[in-house]
């Protein structure tokens, strides 16, 4: 580690410390090291970065090894606080404010910084809060979707970032394999550690002092893949995150990360090949892609929204739909006519009771490869669907293109078709009216809330995380 690693705020702060329990002035200390006592102060104040040769001095005079002045702790509570207030003090949310910056040296009263603090972290809290209110996680989702439309759900950027990785790693052919999957982590710096008091809250939890990359043991035919959420996590660093700025750029990041993984797991070269042959077949089908590379389903169907387009001209879309009838998330760039709220938004919104996103859930089959014709206002689409049971219930994966295109895919050929009348509120919207008659007045649901959808962003420094299981979790692990 270097200085310019370092917190300076902190370095100061230990710096102090060691001076002070030395029983040493500033004076003294200069005299030592010979560097004028103004020097040390800045030093001291975090207001100066000092020369290597400069901290090797101190340290020698304070008696201490380099490292005891570098460490990124803060040397006692009061520090810790002092630390925190000079890092509130120079945010950009408080220089807006136009106050002055607060000196927490020794002259401020305990109280007073306590109080200080107290507010600050109020105030940060709110900030966040007001930034992950539903309407702005709306407008962000929106945004995003727009995004990914405009580019056919094809990022050149990430897949170039991806061949590039599987390239450092020497993977030649086919679909990634464990040892692929370490080896991409060691290239990175990265250990593996399967931990099973992971927090709820969390996919991962990375620590990046030690580069280490926490994950949940695996439970059998649980949960995400943990291949990906591996992937995903190497991903933020691999294209550069930095702290998210609002919730926009969180759902943007956290869309790069699952495309990096799908790339990784399912790369570009060999994916487009083995679609090229299955089109050619007219034999194009999810099943068969997502057996192929040895991932889940929606894993396979959402890859395949990446290269459709882009490499076979082939518009999609993609929704993901509760057995509610909820949608849970979507995509499409063949103009097919998702269900919006006033403000367009789609998650929570409820798909047609003809789409074969729903149709499905009545199948003799749901779990067998499901196909349907729908005829909809903007026209007949043609769908491939899948059933998942899942802890909240069964989720519909559908995977759609207008009809011209059906003759690509697998049951392409289906007789089975159903006539959307949506948005037309006579065509599933109203209840027939002989259930009116006899229930209206009658029956008194209480919603489920889908509270993920419709809840706002928890506020704190991880959007979606209690920040405190995550702090303790690292404690834990780092004490062990
Ligand atoms: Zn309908």
């Amino acid at each position: 580690m270097t200085a310019s690693e370092v917190d300076l705020v902190t370095l100061g702060q230990r710096l102090r410390h060691l001076r002070r329990s030395k029983n040493m002035t500033l004076d003294q200390l200069s005299a030592v090291v010979g560097r004028a006592p103004s020097q040390l102060s800045l030093i001291e104040n975090g207001k100066r970065e000092p020369k290597l040769s400069v901290l090797q001095a101190i340290a020698g005079a304070l008696g201490v090894p380099m490292q005891d002045l570098l460490r990124p702790e803060a040397p006692s509570r009061r520090a810790g606080l002092e630390i925190e207030l000079a890092h509130f003090q120079r945010s950009a949310a408080y220089s807006t404010l136009g106050l002055p910056a607060v000196r927490g040296g020794r002259r401020l009263p305990a109280d007073a910084l306590e109080s200080l603090i107290g507010l600050h972290r109020e105030l940060a809290r709110r900030l966040t809060e007001q930034s992950a209110t539903p309407e702005v996680a709306r407008r962000a989702n929106q945004q995003l979707r727009e995004q990914m439309r405009e580019r056919d759900n094809y990022f050149a950027d990430i897949e170039q970032a991806a061949a590039k990785v599987l390239q450092s790693v020497k993977h030649t052919t086919g679909p990634l394999s464990q040892r692929g999957i370490l080896d991409i982590a060691a290239q990175l710096g990265f250990t593996l550690h399967y931990v099973p008091d992971l927090p709820g809250s969390t996919r991962s939890v990375t620590d990046l002092r030690n580069r280490r990359i926490y994950l949940p043991q695996i439970a059998s035919g649980k949960g995400h893949d943990p291949r990906a959420v591996v992937l995903q996590t190497l991903g933020h660093f691999v294209l550069g995150h930095a702290d998210p700025s609002d919730y926009g750029d969180f759902l943007r990041q956290r869309v790069e990360a699952n495309y990096f993984a799908a790339a990784l797991l399912m790369p570009e070269k060999f994916a487009v090949d083995f679609l090229r042959d299955a089109k050619a077949d007219r034999a194009l089908a999810i099943d068969d892609f997502r057996d192929a590379f040895g991932v889940s389903y929606e894993t396979a169907a959402h890859r395949f929204t990446n290269l459709a387009t882009h490499h076979f001209g082939i518009p999609v879309h993609f929704v993901r739909v509760h057995e509610s009838g909820t949608v849970y998330k979507a995509y499409e760039n063949d103009n097919v006519r998702f269900p919006t709220d006033v403000t367009g938004a789609i998650e929570g919104q409820l798909v047609c009771r003809q789409w074969a996103s729903r149709t499905v859930f009545h199948a003799a089959d749901p779990y067998s490869s499901f196909y349907q014709f729908t005829d909809t206002a903007a026209g007949t689409y043609w769908c491939t669907v899948h059933v998942e049971s899942t802890r909240s219930g069964e989720f519909s994966v559908t995977v759609g293109t207008p009809f011209e295109h059906a003759q690509w895919f697998r049951g392409g050929d289906t007789s089975r078709r159903t006539v959307s009348r949506c948005p037309d509120p006579s065509c599933c919207r109203r209840p027939p009216e002989t259930l009116v008659d006899s229930w209206s007045g009658q029956a008194w649901p209480s919603a489920r809330v889908h509270s993920h959808l419709l809840a706002a962003l928890p506020a704190g420094t991880f959007p979606g995380v209690d920040a405190q299981d995550v702090y303790e979790f690292l404690e834990r692990r780092s004490h062990p």
